[in-house]
C-alpha cells in the first residue's frame, strides 16, 4: 500500500506544483487541477476501488491529506469536503445512492458540505433549513453560510430538519433555486471557494435523500464531521511539515552576526519545537486513524483530540516559522505566511477549540 500512497503523493505534487501561493493571492483555484485531482480519486481516496476510489485506509488517506495540506491549504480544504461528502454517502446512502454518487465523486465532479447557517455555527442544533418530502421529490429551503468549495461544487450535501429528525440530501449545484452569495476574502485558505448558499424551495428527486433521513440531527452531523475533523487534523500535519521544511531551509542559508541562523541557539530551539509539534500532531492523527481503521467507537473522541491538538500545534508552529524567517516570511504568498493565516482557521472550523474542549470534557466526565 505504501507504494500506492507514494504514487498518490507524487501525483499531488505534480498537479499542484508550486502554484499554491498564486492561487491564494488570486483567491481561486482553476477548476482543471481540482477536477484532475478528483478524477484520480485523490480527493476522497478512502472510497473503494470498485467505486472508482483508491481504497485507502484512514492512515494512508491521512498521509495523502497531509501531503495535499503541505502543498496547498485551500486544496486541502476542498479535499476535506469532498472526502466528507463521500463518507456521508458511504455511511448514510443505500446501495443505489452509493453507486450513483460515489462514481461521480471519484470521476472529477466536486462536492461541498453545507451545515452552517447564519444562526447556527458552533450550535448546529439551531439549524433551520427544512427538507420536506413531496411525492417522489424533496424540497429544500434554507440559507447556508461559509460553504467551503461551493464555488467549485457540482453537488452540495445539505443538512437540515426533516420531520421530527434531520436529513442530508444531495443537491445539484445547478438545480433551480440554488443561489451562491460571495464570501468576502477570508483570512486563510483564501482559494477555498467559500460561498454562502441560498436554497429557495429547491426540488430534487427523493433518490437524493440519503437513507439516514429522520435520524437525530446531532447523530447525523457528528458522523459526517468525524471524517472532517480527522481530515483537518491531518491537514494541520501538512501545515507543520511545510513550516518545518521552509524554516530549516532558511536557517541553513541565512547568516546574521557572522553565523548561519542555524548556529544560533535560540533559533535551534525554535526548530526543535517545530519538529516536536509536527511529531506530536502526526502521532495523534495516526492514533485516530488506527481507531477509524479498526472501526472502533473511540474514533469519534480520537478525531476530536487529533483535530484539537494538531490545530493548536499548527497555529503555534506556523507562528514560530514566521518568526524564524523574519521579514522573508511575512511576504504575501510565502509558504509560512500562508500557513500562519491558514492555521488560525483550523482552530475555528469543524468544531472550534472551545467546542472541542467541551466535547472532550463531556467525554472525560462520562456525559457523552
Ligand atoms: C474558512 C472556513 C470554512 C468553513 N467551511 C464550512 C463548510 O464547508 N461547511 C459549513 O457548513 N460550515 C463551514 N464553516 C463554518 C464553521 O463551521 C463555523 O465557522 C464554526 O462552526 C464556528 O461557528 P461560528 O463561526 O458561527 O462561530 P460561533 O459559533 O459564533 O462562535 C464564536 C466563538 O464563540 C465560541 N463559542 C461558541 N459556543 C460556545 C460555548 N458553548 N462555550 C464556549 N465558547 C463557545 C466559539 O468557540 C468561537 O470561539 C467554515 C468556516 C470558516 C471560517
Amino acid at each position: 500500500m505504501n507504494e500506492r500512497r507514494d504514487d498518490a503523493r507524487t501525483l499531488v505534487a505534480k498537479i499542484i506544483g508550486d502554484r499554491a501561493g498564486e492561487w491564494d493571492m488570486a483567491g481561486r483555484i482553476p477548476l482543471e487541477p481540482l477536477r484532475q485531482l478528483g478524477a484520480e480519486g485523490l480527493l476522497c481516496a478512502e472510497v473503494a476501488e470498485s467505486s472508482g476510489g483508491l481504497g485507502f485506509s484512514s492512515q494512508d488517506n491521512g498521509e495523502l491529506i497531509a501531503c495535499i495540506g503541505e502543498h496547498c491549504g485551500s486544496v486541502r480544504s476542498v479535499a476535506t469536503c469532498q472526502g466528507m461528502a463521500a463518507w456521508t454517502v458511504r455511511r448514510f446512502g443505500d446501495a443505489g445512492q452509493r453507486a450513483a454518487f460515489l462514481r461521480r465523486l471519484t470521476g472529477g465532479e466536486l462536492a461541498a458540505m453545507a451545515f452552517s447557517e447564519p444562526g447556527a455555527g458552533s450550535d448546529l442544533s439551531a439549524m433551520r433549513t427544512e427538507i420536506v418530502a413531496d411525492g417522489d421529490t424533496v424540497v429544500v429551503s434554507g440559507h447556508k453560510v461559509w460553504v467551503t468549495g461551493a464555488k467549485y461544487a457540482d453537488l452540495l450535501v445539505v443538512f437540515g430538519r426533516f420531520g421530527d429528525g434531520a436529513a442530508a440530501v444531495v443537491v445539484p449545484a445547478s438545480a433551480a433555486g440554488v443561489r451562491l452569495e460571495n464570501v468576502p476574502g477570508a483570512l486563510g485558505c483564501r482559494a477555498g471557494g467559500h460561498a454562502n448558499v441560498r436554497l429557495d424551495a429547491v426540488r430534487v428527486p427523493v433518490a437524493n435523500l440519503l437513507r439516514g433521513a429522520g435520524q437525530p440531527l446531532g447523530w447525523l452531523v457528528t458522523t459526517a464531521l468525524t471524517y472532517g475533523r480527522l481530515s483537518v487534523a491531518w491537514g494541520c500535519v501538512g501545515i507543520l511539515r511545510a513550516c518545518l521544511g521552509a524554516a530549516t531551509a532558511h536557517v541553513k542559508s541565512r547568516k546574521q552576526f557572522g553565523r548561519l541562523l542555524a548556529d544560533h541557539q535560540m533559533i535551534r530551539r525554535h526548530i526543535a519545537e517545530l519538529l516536536a509539534a509536527e511529531q506530536v500532531a502526526t502521532r495523534v492523527c495516526e492514533h485516530a486513524s488506527r481507531q477509524w481503521d479498526a472501526g472502533s467507537p473511540e474514533m469519534v473522541t480520537a478525531s476530536v483530540v487529533a483535530k484539537h491538538v494538531a490545530a493548536g500545534h499548527a497555529a503555534t508552529g506556523s507562528s514560530t516559522a514566521v518568526q524564524v524567517l523574519g521579514s522573508a516570511g511575512v511576504l504575501d504568498g510565502h509558504v509560512v505566511a500562508r500557513a500562519y493565516r491558514d492555521a488560525k482557521l483550523m482552530e475555528i472550523i469543524e468544531g472550534s477549540n472551545e467546542i472541542s474542549q467541551l466535547m472532550l470534557a463531556d467525554h472525560a466526565l462520562g456525559a457523552s
